[in-house]
């Protein structure tokens, strides 16, 4: 098997003919031994009914489907686990990510085996709502500033990779993954290549404003313990401050105000890498599996 590819798909069920036809047509010009891995990540429309349509058809699919939404993370992971190629590629099926470029890359790799990772990262940022314009870069900037990680502002989860890769980041077992910052965690030699991607033709993304907000300080907890250390640090400020007050007079109400809402902040800090132990304390796995088509028995 040369290639696996990964589709992470929640409620697709408009883009899949269209998906299919064109990323079947790009791999089968080149000749090559694949495998379209499609992950149903508990969509509510006939996403799962299409796949199966298309895998009667094509025994080059192959299909993962969950028993609930478990996130696009989730998707990703599952198709990691069960993907056979030397190669291994995720791609999104809405068609904004071209499969033309995910052949590009592809051969990217082979062209030179110093590459271990190629990733696709968007230059510009249009057709955005201003928030995120705005917000986009601050995380970027905090994240590479206090975190073991390094991200390239723009880098997607659009990949091609060795199956070296592959392994090393299932063998990161944390719930509550961050896949982006796994690839930077885990090191091998990256490429990272411009693209831009095409408008969505169906539905819509699935990201609100909440839910990448969400992403991001997932992402700060996942991969850095900086805010713990300035919780720390702050409180030890506080502390001199109130030795000195103790000494030299009064702190007005509004200091101890100013005192009080820290105190807040900081619980609010500690309170997210607290639910972070929770959950991997329960050991629930990513995802639940409702039924396999098109592997062979052993996987
Ligand atoms: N996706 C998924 N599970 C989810 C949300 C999204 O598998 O809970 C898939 C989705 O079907 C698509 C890809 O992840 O193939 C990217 O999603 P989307 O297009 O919404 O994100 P955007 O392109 O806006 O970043
Ligand atoms: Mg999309």
């Amino acid at each position: 098997m040369d290639l696996s590819v990964i589709v992470p798909c929640y409620n697709e069920y408009e883009s899949l003919d269209n998906f299919y036809n064109e990323v079947t047509k790009v791999l089968k010009e080149e000749k090559l031994k694949y495998e379209l891995i499609f992950v149903d990540d508990g969509s509510l429309d006939d996403t799962l009914l299409k796949l199966k349509e298309i895998n009667e058809k094509d025994k080059n699919v192959k299909i993962i489907g969950f028993s609930r939404n478990f996130g696009k993370e989730a998707a990703m992971l599952a198709g990691l686990e069960n993907a056979s190629g030397k190669y291994v590629s995720i791609i999104d099926a809405d068609m904004q990510q071209q499969p033309s470029f995910l052949l590009d890359m592809y051969k990217k790799l082979l062209d030179n085996n110093d590459y271990d990772v190629v990733c696709a990262y968007r230059e510009k940022r249009n057709n955005e709502s201003g928030l995120k314009t705005f917000l986009t870069p601050i995380f970027y900037r905090i994240i590479n500033k206090i975190s073991e990680v390094q991200l390239l502002p723009g880098a997607s989860d659009f990949r091609v990779f060795k199956s070296s890769v592959k392994d090393a980041i299932i063998s990161l077992k944390e719930n509550n993954r961050f896949l982006k910052g796994m690839f930077s965690w885990v090191g091998f030699n990256t490429i990272y290549v411009p693209y831009e991607p095409d408008n969505r033709l169906y539905g819509e993304s699935k990201w609100s404003i909440i839910k990448l907000i969400k992403y991001a300080v997932g992402g700060i907890v996942s991969f850095s313990t900086f805010p713990l250390t300035m919780a720390f640090i702050i409180s030890l400020c506080m502390f001199l401050i109130a030795l000195l007050n103790v000494v030299f007079g009064n702190l007005s109400i509004r200091t101890i105000i100013f005192f009080i809402s820290l105190i807040g902040l900081m619980v609010g800090i500690i309170s997210l890498y607290i639910s972070r132990i929770y959950k991997n304390s329960l050991r629930r796995p990513n995802y639940i599996v409702k039924e396999k088509i098109g592997f062979k028995a052993s996987k």
